[in-house]
């Protein structure tokens, strides 16, 4: 079978890996895996490629999403890459009241998931969503998801993000932090669970890298 690839595939492999007619590659996506396949056309024109053997079979990533305040540029990027290398299926971004107005490059996250997927070699890439504000999110929320409020400052006794069985998500604050009137809405859903990433305050892209290895932490080997 031949697939044609995409322009950004035939991009990469022109000019940034010189690919010739010829050469092996290894082609990948959620539904089918990654097969080793040999470019049959390389070059400007639509790069085309003839699909040979299976190298892995797919391999469905957790039922965990990353649900994040929007933060300066930079840093939700950082969020975008890290979230994918942790696994996480879906990336909502949220406009909550501290946070910063700061417009969300849809693109070029879809970008740094893709690159964060093949350099992990995750077969999958996350469902990015464009922003929307918290209370609309929490408003729609699916009730059967665990949502994990990491809260700075929480009471004390209040337990790390655990990992259960079934769909779940972690929900990270602004660097403002919660507002008083988002953390009594968030009290108010039976679906949200709080929990603490300890005593330290952190950086809200260091909150989501801890709380979802935290989630990650299997029963069986990885
Ligand atoms: N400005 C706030 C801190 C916000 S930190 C203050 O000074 O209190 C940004 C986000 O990271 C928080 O909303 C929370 O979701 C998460 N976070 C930071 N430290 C945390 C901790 N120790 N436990 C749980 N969540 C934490």
């Amino acid at each position: 079978m031949e697939v044609t690839l995409g322009p950004g595939e035939t991009h990469y492999l022109a000019h940034v890996m010189r690919a010739r007619t010829g050469a092996a590659i290894a082609l990948f996506n959620a539904e089918s895996g990654e097969w080793r396949a040999r470019l049959t056309l390389a070059g400007r024109a639509p790069a085309r490629a003839r699909i040979e053997d299976l190298l892995r079979p797919p391999c469905p990533e957790p039922d965990l999403w990353l649900v994040f305040a929007l933060l300066k540029r930079v840093a939700s990027e950082l969020v975008v890459q890290k979230a994918t290398e942790l696994g996480v299926a879906a990336i909502l971004p949220v406009l909550a009241g501290h946070g910063v107005a700061e417009r969300f490059n849809h693109g070029r996250a879809a970008v740094i998931a893709r690159e964060a997927a093949e350099q992990c070699e995750r077969l999958s890439l996350p469902v990015i969503h464009s922003p929307r504000p918290l209370a609309a999110v929490l408003a729609g929320w699916p009730e059967r998801r665990r949502l994990i409020a990491a809260i700075e400052r929480a009471a004390p006794g209040t337990p790390a993000p655990r990992p259960a069985p079934g769909p779940a998500a972690l929900l990270v604050g602004p660097e403002g932090g919660f507002t008083p009137a988002e953390l009594d809405a968030l009290s108010a859903h039976p679906f949200v669970e709080r929990a603490s990433l300890g005593p330290r305050i952190l950086r809200a892209e260091t909150a989501a890298i801890a709380g979802l290895a935290l989630l990650q932490v299997p029963s069986s080997p990885l």
